[in-house]
């Protein structure tokens, strides 16, 4: 193990509160592509910012569950990694206490983080902006496979809208004033497989250091809070992550 990582392992069991921001890197082994990087699958043929905005699923919902459809089906067949169950250790060792999230694979969730904020929202389920009826991924599936233009639609007979953020909207305001409060009251914010890019995301190392608290990266691009974090690593994000669980699990307690 390095000797950053062993540091890292020591300012968690030190810090009486440290609040997780995960985003697309934590992902990538569990071969969900980011698609921000050039060239990466699912979006290799498709502009997202035009194909998954809020208004390209009012103006045209068959074009748009084509599209999403796959991604539904794409991501229900992975599961949580390495660096998830590791959130999921260290939140059951009292050493976490909540995981923000900018995913929207569920993964988190399935490997059985409890205390999860989700502020791009969850492909769990989709709902019905017209009359609010909220139906889950199963389900939204089945009615997928059901319509002859493969767009879910609602009882009352309006197309579903997942229930994620797409481009154009904004984000869930009860999620992010959540994020913002974790991170405010964080002694330490670990950030994990996150560009640190994508705002308001972008904003949470800022506010984790005026209120005095630290801030460590995991992750292996670049970040603009690189030259600020307290600690960087640069490894794997599986391989970072377990190293740091296995030694706070090794560590001594206190006499
Ligand atoms: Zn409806």
């Amino acid at each position: 193990m390095s000797a950053a990582a062993r540091e890292l392992a020591e300012l968690i069991r030190e810090a009486r509160s440290v609040v997780a921001l995960t985003g697309a890197g934590i992902s990538v082994p569990s071969g969900i592509p980011d698609f921000r990087t050039p060239g990466s699958g699912l979006w290799e043929n498709v502009d997202p910012m035009k194909v998954a905005h809020i208004d390209a699923w009012r103006a045209d919902p068959e074009r748009f569950w084509h599209f999403y459809g796959d991604r539904f089906t794409t991501l229900r067949e992975k599961e949580p990694n390495g660096a998830h169950h590791a959130m999921v250790a260290l939140e059951r060792m009292g050493h976490l206490d909540a995981v923000v999230t900018q995913n929207i694979d569920m993964l988190h969730r399935r490997a059985g983080t409890s205390e999860l904020v989700e502020v791009h929202g969850t492909i769990e389920h989709s709902s019905c902006l017209d009359c609010g009826a909220q139906y889950p991924l199963d389900e939204v599936r089945a009615r997928i496979a059901a319509s002859p233009i493969s767009v879910p639609a609602c009882d009352c007979g309006e197309p579903l809208k997942p229930d994620v953020v797409l481009f154009g909207e904004f984000l869930p305001e009860d999620a992010l004033q959540r994020a913002f409060a974790l991170a405010a009251g964080a002694d330490l914010l670990l950030c994990v497989g996150s560009s640190l890019e994508v705002h308001p995301i972008a904003q949470l190392p800022g506010i984790t250091k005026s209120a005095g608290g630290a801030v460590a990266i995991i992750t292996q691009g670049p970040t603009p809070w690189d030259a600020h974090a307290r600690i960087r690593l640069g490894g794997d994000v599986v391989a970072e992550t377990q190293a740091i669980v296995e030694a706070l699990g090794a560590a001594t307690p206190d006499p």
